[in-house]
C-alpha cells in the first residue's frame, strides 16, 4: 500500500480491527519512510446490490452515501466512526444474507434505524427526520416508543465489543 504523502511503497500495520465479524478488517498503517499514518479497509468483494427507490427507480447500493448520512446524523454525539462502519457492514451483510439481488430502500432504512436506535437516540431522531417514511410527527413518535420498548426488551442488540487481533 503506497503512502499518499511521500509515495513510498512500504508500510507497517500498527493496528488491525475486525469491523464486521470477519467480513471486513480495518488496518492502521504507518509509512516506513515518512511516518505518515493512514487507514485501509479490506472487505469481501460481492456483487452489487440494487436498491429500489420509493418511486420505483433503481440505483446501486452506495455505502459511502449511507455512511455520509450517518456521520451527519451522529455529529456531536459519542458515536464513533468505527461504530458507524460496523453498523453499515452489518446492514450490508443482512441485505446480502436475504439473497435478493434487489432490495427496497425502505428495508434498508429500517435496518439502519433499528441499529441506530440501539446506538444513540439523538442520532436516531436526526436520521429519522430526513427519512421520508415518517409523514407526520405522530407516526414518528409511535415508531420511536416502539423501538425503545424493544430495546428495553433486549430485541436490539448493541454492537458487540471490538475484537483486537
Ligand atoms: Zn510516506
Amino acid at each position: 500500500m503506497k503512502c499518499n504523502q511521500c509515495h513510498f511503497n512500504d508500510s507497517k500495520v500498527i493496528e488491525s480491527r475486525d469491523v464486521s465479524d470477519g467480513q471486513a478488517i480495518r488496518r492502521r498503517r504507518v509509512c516506513l519512510q515518512c511516518g505518515y499514518r493512514f487507514t485501509t479497509y479490506e472487505r469481501l468483494e460481492r456483487p452489487q446490490l440494487i436498491i429500489i427507490k420509493n418511486d420505483g427507480t433503481r440505483e446501486l447500493f452506495n455505502r459511502t452515501k449511507l455512511l455520509a448520512g450517518l456521520y451527519s446524523a451522529c455529529e456531536k454525539t459519542p458515536v464513533t466512526s468505527l461504530q458507524l462502519e460496523r453498523l453499515v457492514n452489518d446492514v450490508e451483510q443482512d441485505l446480502y444474507a436475504c439473497g435478493e439481488a434487489e432490495v427496497k430502500s425502505t428495508k434498508v432504512g429500517e435496518q439502519v434505524m433499528n441499529r441506530l436506535a440501539a446506538l444513540n437516540e439523538v442520532a436516531y431522531v436526526r436520521f429519522a427526520s430526513v427519512y421520508p417514511r415518517f409523514k407526520d410527527i405522530a407516526s414518528f413518535e409511535r415508531e420511536l416508543s416502539q423501538i425503545k420498548d424493544e430495546i428495553r426488551a433486549g430485541k436490539h442488540q448493541k454492537p458487540t465489543e471490538l475484537v483486537k487481533d
